[in-house]
């Protein structure tokens, strides 16, 4: 029996042949074919300015350290998210807190947020300096309501947009950031395009923009109008290291399997929706709890997840009966405060009860947009027996 997993990535004939092209061409790192990813990332989300890097981690840690958390300031994200959405804060030394989550999106809750700020606030406990929005499953938080309490209590915004490149917001494609001063993609393997491993940062902001792209490379800066020492211009050859930056650069052959995976990014989120009203459809008459979409958001559809509504042992078990049937499922997330190096910092479970009790009954079913039919039909086959014995 071939195994179905919970995602995968879509490379045809016309990637290939973008990655060796590369490979036969002059460049394989630092040539044109990482501008032309940017360039397509910042027209297809209408953003203005757009930088690739190796990861969506290096991306969260640059777009912190551009925001300037450090030491001493406090990043506020959702407990239900990968963990590279809270650590990105801890490398810039920075404290991390939690806003529990809308058990209906399953994204940070803005009323939750707006209560939790006038807490600290009236308290004096300590407030964000920038809030990382998580798009859970590929659908955005409510970024307008973000962005009202932004402006009131004048933190900053990341958008963690791993999930949601090809996603909309009010009629807006994520990454726009109409509401938030950078967005961040991933373009590993399961999300919706990729470049084996690597990620990107939008922004509409050309201050922000040249910080993240000289921090990618180290914090130099080949530009002689960017010079801080002009003098120093010995020649040509000159650059200058400005600040502490990194090696977060992408390869060429990773920008052009992106590249060439842009051209099929709508058609990819179109499989995707249409893979998800099949699975509503064949999963309408069991207890499972379905995800919700308003008006307003059309989701990237990253993951399909389900609820489970008779709880984490029930969970367990489903999950086990899918994967002995060679179904990967899987689920999306640990609460982050649940893992060991956060409960060091003194997290405690109960914390964030709407995340906790999501996580309970989550389960994410596969979802990408090679899938067949036929797949489909074999994961709802091996449900619908398990709730059949279920019964019984
Ligand atoms: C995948 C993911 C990341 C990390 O992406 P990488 O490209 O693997 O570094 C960060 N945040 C979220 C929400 C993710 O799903």
């Amino acid at each position: 029996m071939t195994f179905i997993p919970y995602g995968r990535q879509d490379i045809n004939q016309t990637d290939i042949d973008a990655v060796v092209d590369v490979l036969k061409s002059d460049f394989i790192t630092q040539g044109p074919a990482v501008p032309a990813f940017e360039q397509a990332i910042a027209d297809y989300t209408r953003s203005q300015f757009c930088i690739a890097v190796n990861s969506a981690t290096s991306a969260l840690h640059l777009a912190c350290m551009a925001l300037g958390v450090a030491s001493g300031d406090t990043v506020w994200t959702s407990p239900i998210t990968f963990v590279a959405s809270a650590n990105c804060a801890r490398y810039c030394g920075a404290d991390v807190d939690f806003v529990d989550i809308d058990p209906d999106t399953f994204n940070l809750c803005p009323v939750k947020l707006r209560d939790k700020l006038k807490k600290h606030a009236a308290e004096d406990l300590p407030l964000p300096k920038v809030l990382i929005a998580v798009h859970m499953a590929g659908q955005s938080c409510a970024m307008k309501q973000i962005h009202a309490l932004s402006l009131e209590y004048g933190f900053r915004i990341i958008e963690d947009a791993s999930h949601a490149i090809g996603g909309r917001y009010l009629n807006e494609p994520i990454g726009q950031c109409t509401y938030s001063d950078i967005c961040v993609f991933s373009f590993h393997p399961v999300k919706i395009v990729t470049t084996a491993e690597g990620g990107a940062l939008t922004t509409n902001n050309a201050e922000l923009a040249k910080v993240l792209s000289q921090l990618r490379s180290h914090g130099i800066t080949r530009d002689q109008d960017d010079m801080l020492v002009k003098q120093s211009l010995d020649g040509d050859w000159f650059y200058e290291q400005q600040a502490l930056g990194f090696n977060y650069r992408m390869t060429e052959m990773q920008a052009a399997l992106g590249l060439s995976q842009m051209q099929r990014l709508d058609e990819f989120v179109e499989r995707r929706h249409s893979l998800v009203k099949d699975y509503r459809e064949l999963l309408g008459n069991l207890s499972l709890l379905l995800p919700d979409c308003a008006d307003d958001y059309y989701s990237a559809f990253h993951l399909f997840i389900v609820r489970v509504p008779q709880g984490s042992e029930v969970r367990k078990r489903l999950f086990e009966k899918l994967r002995n049937n060679n179904i990967g499922v899987n689920v999306h997330y640990i609460p982050v405060h649940f893992q060991p190096y956060y409960q060091k910092l003194g997290f405690r479970k109960g914390q964030f009860p709407a995340a906790e009790s999501y996580y309970d009954g989550a389960l994410s079913l596969p979802l990408y947009p090679s899938m067949t039919r036929d797949d489909q039909q074999a994961v709802v086959d091996v449900i619908y027996q398990f709730f059949d014995e279920l019964r019984r």
